[in-house]
């Protein structure tokens, strides 16, 4: 072994002895409420396929259709051959959608983010972000030579005081999710583009977590609170509730216009398939009638939390589908994580770094695809792997 690879090899010792060191799990059946583990059906409790929309047989039938039609690959990159019609439909429809001039769609939420920042931000701009902002929010601003500040997780407080001693720079910008990840909480948004309003910034709202989950037809944070106009910036996933890949930013015609020319992903990566652009556009066609669908979301998500909580445990500041249970120290939330899966219950554990050392948790995320007994079996294994846990 070459001497640059056993320092990789002393890292990955390093890690197995914090218990962080984490093989692939590789399931055996694509994204459902039920999956194959090793030979064995397991309740699915981890996936980011809010809707069900993964397999929805629309989806499936215009990704059949478009392949036929265009064949598997693009060809190229969107600003030489590969801005095929149904890109275009797809950006004129998630527009309509999100109730914006434009929208421009990349490869994935994470390279929209790093092309968008990266593009908006020069050197005398100033980027106020929340501290628990997404690793592509932070990736993002690392490829840009702007000023950054950092405000505690949602302290309206801390971000006026960086506003106010950002008067001096050029651009304003303040970044935040609109739904966090990890604690499933919601960004207080109305406070965020008042401040903003006041000292004169620009908002830019992540919604991964919430496109098609908040807001009518699941249109996302802006939407939910009633903020059209009002918010500058709006990156969604493709990748989530909407149960296919990509990202896309919708905003005003020039702000696109000017990341068809500037944004790095958009010029130096081959653009979606068309299967995946073709399947986006049916899944937004989907959502324009998702209503029931977003309501059993919602059922499924206050039903699971409640009865979490009636158990005794803590949820964090979940208000959203995805639904903390906090644990506490690495190791035992790892083999709290490890304990419910042997009962047939998969639920991701999240440690430190990732969140604090003494936060870590066993992320849920309900769907609506989720049926009472599913949910409630998840109920009755947290409280027989608590048991279990008590007795190690
Ligand atoms: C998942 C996520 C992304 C990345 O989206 P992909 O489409 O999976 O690349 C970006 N931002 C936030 C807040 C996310 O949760």
């Amino acid at each position: 072994m070459a001497k640059w690879e056993r320092t990789l090899g002393e890292e990955l010792q390093q890690l197995k002895r914090e218990g962080r060191y984490r093989p692939l799990t590789v399931w055996a059946s694509g994204s459902s409420t039920r999956m194959e583990l090793d030979g064995r059906s397991v309740l699915q409790m981890s996936s980011n396929n809010y809707l069900g929309l993964t397999d929805h047989p629309e989806l499936i039938q215009a990704a059949i259709e478009a392949t036929r039609q265009y064949g598997v690959g693009s060809g190229s990159v969107r600003t030489i051959t590969g801005t095929l019609a149904i890109h275009e439909q797809l950006e004129l429809e998630l527009a309509r959608f999100k109730g914006t001039e434009a929208a421009l769609v990349f490869q994935s939420g994470f390279t929209t983010n790093q092309g968008v920042l990266a593009s908006i931000l020069g050197p005398d701009d100033v980027v106020i972000s929340d501290e628990l902002n997404h690793a592509s929010i932070i990736d993002g601003i690392r490829l840009t030579k702007a000023h950054r500040k950092i405000y505690a997780h949602k302290d309206m407080g801390q971000l006026e005081t960086a506003l106010k001693e950002s008067a001096a720079y050029g651009k304003r910008i303040v970044v935040t999710d609109g739904v966090f990840s990890m604690d499933g909480d919601i960004a207080p948004l109305p406070a965020i583009v008042e401040l903003a309003e006041r000292y004169d910034a620009f908002v830019y709202v992540d919604d991964a977590h919430a496109s098609g989950v908040l807001g009518k037809n699941g249109k996302g944070t802006t939407d939910h609170f009633g903020l059209h106009g009002r918010v500058h910036i709006q990156v969604g996933t493709l990748s989530k509730a909407v149960g296919v890949v990509g990202g896309y930013v919708a905003c005003d015609q020039i702000l696109k216009d000017y990341l068809i020319h500037k944004a790095r992903p958009f010029l130096f990566s081959t653009s979606q398939t068309p299967a995946v652009a073709a399947s986006c556009l049916a899944a937004i066609r989907v959502l324009e009638q998702s209503g029931e669908l977003i309501g059993k979301l919602w059922d499924n998500a206050a039903y699971f939390r409640s009865q979490v909580q009636a158990l005794g445990f803590d949820t964090g500041a979940s208000e959203t589908p995805i639904v903390p249970v906090i644990v506490g120290n690495p190791a035992e939330t790892m083999r709290f994580s490890d304990l419910l899966l042997q009962e047939g219950v998969f639920a991701q554990g999240i440690v430190y770094p990732t969140v604090a050392m003494d936060k870590g948790r066993v992320r849920f995320i309900v769907t609506a695809r989720h049926t009472r007994e599913e949910l409630d079996y998840a109920v009755q294994a947290l409280g027989k792997c608590r048991a279990a846990l008590s007795q190690d």
